[in-house]
């Protein structure tokens, strides 16, 4: 164990589909797969309780399906699924670098994952296990950060950590425009009003309500996630 201290007891790390493929690419990466539990090991190593919500962009997302003639909800539907296959890929990695790691899903699949129970969850999140929350909320019309800031709020986190490929929060597309101006806080009321790329509309308010701080950092900088949880000024804050 480490004798670093971290500043979260409990955090609750959102993790997109983008996380589990080569960059740009679709389907699943074992190097990429290897990265992310490489960075959770170095958190889990810090001795603080850790849930993860996986999405499944990488695989297939129900809104993008549509618009190619799959109806919405079963392109939904088949998007949660792909957040269960992600997240036993995340459980297989995990638990090969000695992590003991638990699978909770939104939709029953029992042959392969333990249901979600929000008291069980907080019991292994007790015991030291890493928690992977799967299938998003269950239901279809949401997306996994809404699952994210859901889990979250029920778990009781401290904080929600949001990999993302950026390194924070910008007034505009930084990849478009050379003058994009990086938040290092912004409030929830202005993440809305100005509908900055954070989460989607539905998963702040949840965070705004729940009074749960999102920090928005690049997760491909090796050693970004450990830095925050030693307390260290990353990414961008976001906060009542
Ligand atoms: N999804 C859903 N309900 C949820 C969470 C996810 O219907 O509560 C579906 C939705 O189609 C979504 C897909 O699962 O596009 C994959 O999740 P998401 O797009 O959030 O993944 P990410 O962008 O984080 O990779």
């Amino acid at each position: 164990m480490s004798s670093e201290a971290p500043a979260y007891k409990r955090i609750l790390l959102k993790v997109s589909g983008e996380a589990f493929s080569y960059p740009q690419k679709l389907g699943l990466s074992a190097e990429s797969i290897n990265y992310l539990s490489k960075e959770i090991k170095s958190i889990y190593e810090l001795n603080l309780q850790i849930g993860i919500v996986i999405g499944g962009g990488n695989i297939i997302r129900g809104l993008a399906a549509s618009k190619e003639g799959l109806d919405r909800a079963t392109g939904d539907y088949m998007g949660m699924l792909a957040t269960c296959i992600n997240a036993l890929s995340l459980m297989d990695s995990l638990e090969r670098k000695g992590i003991p790691t638990r699978v909770m899903t939104a939709i029953e699949i029992r042959a392969i994952a333990e249901p979600f129970i929000r008291r069980r969850a907080i019991r292994h999140l007790e015991k030291g296990r890493v928690v992977i929350f799967a299938a998003g909320t269950g239901n279809p019309y949401f997306t996994t950060d809404s699952a994210a800031a859901l889990r979250a709020s029920e778990i009781n986190a401290e904080v929600i950590l949001k990999a993302t490929k950026v390194d924070g929060v910008y007034d505009k597309d930084p990849k478009t425009f050379e003058d994009a101006k990086k938040f290092s806080e912004v409030t929830y009321q202005i993440a809305l009003e100005k509908g900055l790329k954070i989460m989607d509309a539905a998963a702040l308010s949840l965070c705004s309500e729940n009074n749960i701080p999102i920090i928005v950092f690049d997760f491909f900088k090796e050693g970004n996630l450990k830095k925050i949880i030693l307390g260290e000024n990353i990414g961008s804050f976001v906060r009542r």
